[in-house]
């Protein structure tokens, strides 16, 4: 069984998820922990932003209801990358699983992992320099792949290499009774 075999695409709902965790509140500026509403401004052409609903106030329209395809546009945009801090951009973001697919557990029925790949608490967006970085150990910038230590694949191979020592079978305990130290007789 490989990873491969199992990794599915992520669905538009977990992105959402994962992005309305992680933005900021486009007014406040305080994470929108997952409930964010959309609304824009009562400036003409200004475009929804997503908000605290606490914070609408009447500088703001009325929320409007989006597509999920631009409400992960607007998320986007309101996200810092989990990796380096800096904001986010549309088109520019990798979603990466934290812990990776290859270091979780399958589940029993052998169909998914533990946790659920889809799980949108152990994902994280990312700007494509950060995943590059966690995926392949290549710094953001550099042109060659400095070390794969630490990172993804780094890990990987490891854990390939420990499975594959795994199953050699193991050295059976010998039988042989271990001989006591004869007592003295008198
Ligand atoms: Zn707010
Ligand atoms: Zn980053």
């Amino acid at each position: 069984m490989r990873v491969s075999d199992l990794r599915k695409p992520l669905p538009d709902g977990v992105k959402y998820a994962v992005l309305a965790r992680q933005a900021v509140c486009w007014l406040c500026e305080e994470p929108l922990a997952g409930s964010p509403v959309f609304c824009a401004m009562t400036v003409i052409h200004d475009p929804p932003r997503a908000l605290h609903d606490s914070c609408i106030e009447y500088s703001f329209r009325d929320p409007v209801k989006l597509k999920i395809k631009n409400k992960i546009a607007i998320l986007t945009e309101q996200c810092k990358c989990q990796g380096c801090g800096f904001r986010l951009h549309k088109g520019k973001v990798r979603f990466d699983h934290r812990p990776p697919l290859e270091q979780r557990k399958l589940n029993r029925a052998k169909t998914d992992f533990i946790p659920k790949q889809h799980n949108p608490l152990f994902i994280d967006a990312l700007d494509i320099e950060c995943h590059q970085f966690r995926t392949t150990g290549r710094k953001p910038g550099a042109l060659k792949t400095v070390t794969t230590l630490g990172s993804d694949v780094h890990i990987a191979a490891k854990l390939r290499r420990m499975l594959r020592r795994g199953k050699k079978p193991k050295r059976k305990w010998p039988k042989r009774a271990l001989k006591s130290r004869p007592f003295r007789k008198r």
